[in-house]
């Protein structure tokens, strides 16, 4: 048995095309174009192509964008102030700060200044809490991803074995919370976990979010799953995920490739967050006017 493969790439391109659709009918009943600001610190270059690939779909599906970069030398005082700026600015839906910043700025904590109403990124404690609540709030966008693809494939959730192995603020967390709200059985592994291999092959629905070039193998898969593998590692052998896909295809029941599983999605759920952001702001262009 082979598993079918989830195509991200294509999701994701469904995922945009609907954001273009929906922003397209919001400006058109009067509500005020998204903006989305990026800010950028130093001259990191992988950095610099994530915040223009960011800007870049931005455009392609009608949101604005402010692009906003800072040299190295930029102090923290200046950045937090743009921050500030960005959350008084009616124009901007969405701000996101590219991480990690240069050492002597304090990436964190600028990230807890960001308007939670604005936190496109759903990385501020107030969205992390939001999240954990159960209340509506802007959610992490590669987590989202990993959400949507399941949706888009009918994967049942509701009761479902769901088994993530990473504990990160940025994807693991997260995904075990929305994974919860869709009230699947969720079981958090990470480095301290017993028996990994054992529980991961009780998962119906198995997340890997390591950082460890396939880790996971076929032999962890429960036959059927549903594997979604979040990680991204750089090897001499070119671009992997964290299972071992060509062990893991054999046994599980759907699968997404690295690259082009998760992470086309991250970029797409940013921009419906952005459209999200704008819409419960409540900004209409006759609201501007009269301002
Ligand atoms: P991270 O912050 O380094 O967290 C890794 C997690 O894996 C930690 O919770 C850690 O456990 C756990 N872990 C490490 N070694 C383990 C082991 N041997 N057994 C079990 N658990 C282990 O990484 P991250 O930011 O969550 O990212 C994870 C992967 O996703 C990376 O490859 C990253 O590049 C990728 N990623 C992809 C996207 C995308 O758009 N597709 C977005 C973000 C991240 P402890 O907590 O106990 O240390």
């Amino acid at each position: 048995m082979s598993a079918e493969i989830i195509d991200g790439k294509a999701i994701a391109a469904v995922v945009r095309a609907e954001t273009r659709e929906a922003i397209a009918a919001w400006t058109a009943g009067g509500g005020l174009r998204p903006g989305l600001a990026t800010v950028l610190v130093g001259d990191d270059p992988a950095s610099a192509v994530y915040v223009a690939n960011k800007q870049r779909a931005c455009a392609e599906v009608g949101i604005e964008g402010f692009s906003h970069e800072l040299p190295t030398g930029t102090t923290q005082d200046r950045v937090e102030a743009l921050v500030h700026e960005l959350n008084a600015d009616p124009r901007v839906s969405g701000i996101l700060l590219q991480l990690p910043t240069p050492a002597h700025i304090d990436g964190s904590h600028l990230t807890t200044l960001i308007d939670a109403a604005k936190d496109v990124d759903g990385l501020t404690p107030v969205s992390a809490g939001l999240l954990a609540k159960g209340l509506p709030g802007l959610r992490p966008c590669t987590p989202a991803g990993v959400i949507e693809l399941l949706r888009r494939h009918e994967v049942t959730l509701e009761g479902a074995q769901a088994v993530i192995v990473g504990r990160s603020d940025l994807v693991g967390k997260p995904v075990a919370a929305l994974l919860l709200a869709e009230n699947a059985t969720v079981t958090s592994c990470h480095s301290r976990t017993r028996d990994l291999e054992g529980v991961c092959r009780r998962a119906d629905v198995l997340i890997a979010a390591v950082g460890r070039p396939e880790m996971v193998t076929g032999s962890w898969i429960k036959p059927g799953a549903a594997v979604i593998d979040v990680g991204i590692n750089r090897t001499d052998a070119g671009l992997v995920g964290d299972v071992e896909f060509a062990s893991a295809v054999e046994v599980a029941g759907l699968i997404t490739p690295v690259p082009g599983g998760v992470g086309p999605m991250t970029i797409a759920m940013l921009l419906g967050n952005t459209l999200a952001a704008a819409r419960s702001s409540g900004g209409s262009t006759r609201a501007r006017a009269g301002s």
